[in-house]
């Protein structure tokens, strides 16, 4: 039938091999058999079997029950590597959200609950035999992507389908079938009901896996998806949004957070934390993503090396590479405002001044807060109002770091401070 043969790592017949001498079918199932049938090598084996988890275990020496509860159970094989082995199953009942499953006789009814035709194809690694009784080959050569049985059906079995129709759709570059189509555009609106954690590990998929994600995201915001699940994103104007996916899908595969930044760039700050917080992200990703997405531009070149240093004071080393990597991919994407030569120059500019190693924040101060006591002064809130103002002076010129230095601009900054209030008193 196909005219692409995949190839299956030794262990996986070996695997297979040894469940059938013992009675039981099992099949090569979804990722891997779809992916081979594009020509593309998977490292994804997922086997389906009629064993049940508990034969399973008794078969095999080394087993990890990596998932009782839905019949899957790894086994590690020779070559170090684990491959999951889910008895075949059959939904029973439904809610949208999860599913009650029991196990099943045949493959027939373990692929009829898979969610698209090209997902549903069981290959056999020992016969080289494929089953494919929804017709996933014909879909996938005619670059066609289709739920399983009927479309409504399906995504209200769980809402989860409508997004991972999109990242297939847009990763392997599909067109979905308009029953389909129109199916998940009408039902949109009920992905709201999922987990915050589901929602956010498609688009993480999506951002981390998809070498071309501006495709799954235009998907996303065609089928109303964006507007439903991230309206803060779903607010920007067509020709900003664009811009965004653009940059986006000029970033490298394996580095999420830096095409969610990308992403987030257009967006208004409060939103993008607000975002970043409804994904359940931890509080250190948040914090980074956002740092990202709200940094102001890098400095041009030409400016004055306060500014540059200011710049850096403000943002750090961390935010200087990822936004340089962000605005590279912006001026690759040829939609932003810069060209390679300044964003290059700007980040070399700024990586020069770090070679330097100027002061920076206020620790890195040659004067702290038991010297201001030394002084006689009172600690409070004034002592961070100083050592600002002090970092700001030695921002100016780094060579002002110095203990007597700055110990002479306090005696200035305190005089001011008290002209100050004694000019305020005298308006009164
Ligand atoms: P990927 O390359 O993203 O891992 P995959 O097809 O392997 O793609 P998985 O999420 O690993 O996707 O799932 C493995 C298989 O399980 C799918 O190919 C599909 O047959 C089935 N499957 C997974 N999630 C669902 C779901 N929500 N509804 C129905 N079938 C599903
Ligand atoms: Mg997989």
């Amino acid at each position: 039938m196909s005219t692409v043969r995949p190839i299956a790592p030794g262990a996986v017949r070996w695997i297979v091999r040894t469940l059938e001498e013992a009675g039981y079918e099992t099949w090569a199932v979804g990722g891997a058999v779809r992916d081979a049938l594009m020509g593309r090598t998977s490292v994804d084996w997922d086997l389906a079997t009629k064993a049940t988890p508990k034969q399973v275990r008794r078969i095999f020496s080394r087993t990890v029950p990596v998932g009782i509860d839905h019949g899957t159970v790894g086994v590690l094989a020779r070559d170090g590597v684990m491959y999951e082995l889910t008895t075949f199953r059959r939904d029973v009942q439904t809610d949208g959200r999860h599913a009650l499953v029991e196990f099943a006789e045949r493959i027939e009814d373990d692929l009829s609950r898979r969610d698209f035709t090209i997902n549903a194809v069981a290959w056999h690694p020992l016969r080289d035999e494929f089953y494919d009784p929804f017709g996933g080959e014909e879909d996938l050569s005619a670059g066609r992507l289709r739920t399983v049985g009927d479309a409504d059906q399906r995504f209200k079995e769980d809402y989860l389908r409508i997004l991972r129709a999109l990242r297939f759709a847009g990763r392997f570059d599909l067109k979905i079938e308009d029953v389909t189509w129109r199916s998940l555009v009408g039902l949109a609106y009920r992905l709201q009901t999922l987990s915050p954690e589901r929602i956010r590990d498609e688009l993480i998929k999506v951002l981390s896996i998809d070498p071309s994600p501006w495709r799954a995201l235009s998907l996303y915001r065609e089928a109303g998806v964006i507007e439903v699940l991230y309206p803060e994103i779903g607010a920007l104007r067509e020709g900003l949004w664009d811009d965004a996916i653009s940059v986006v899908n000029a970033l490298p595969v394996g580095r999420p957070k830096l095409r969610l930044a990308a992403l987030l760039r257009p967006v208004v700050e409060s939103d993008a934390v607000g975002l970043l917080v409804r994904l359940r992200l931890s509080n250190a990703d948040t914090d980074a993503v956002a740092r990202l997405a709200s940094a102001t531009d890098l400095p041009s070149a030409d400016l004055d090396p306060t500014l540059l240093r200011r710049w850096l004071s403000r943002h750090g080393r961390t935010v200087m590479r990822g936004l340089s990597r962000i605005e590279i991919a912006s001026a690759r994407s040829g939609r932003g405002s810069k060209n390679l030569r300044m964003v290059v120059d700007s980040w070399s500019r700024l990586r020069a001044e770090l070679r330097t190693s100027p002061p920076l924040k206020v620790d890195d101060l040659a004067i702290d807060g038991g010297d201001l006591k030394k002084m006689g002064l009172k600690p409070g809130p004034v002592f961070g109002e100083i050592l600002n103002e002090l970092l700001e002076h030695v921002l100016e010129e780094p060579q002002r770091n110095q203990k007597a230095i700055l110990a002479h601009e306090v005696e200035k900054i305190l005089q001011r401070r008290s002209v100050k209030i004694d000019g305020e008193a005298d308006s009164l």
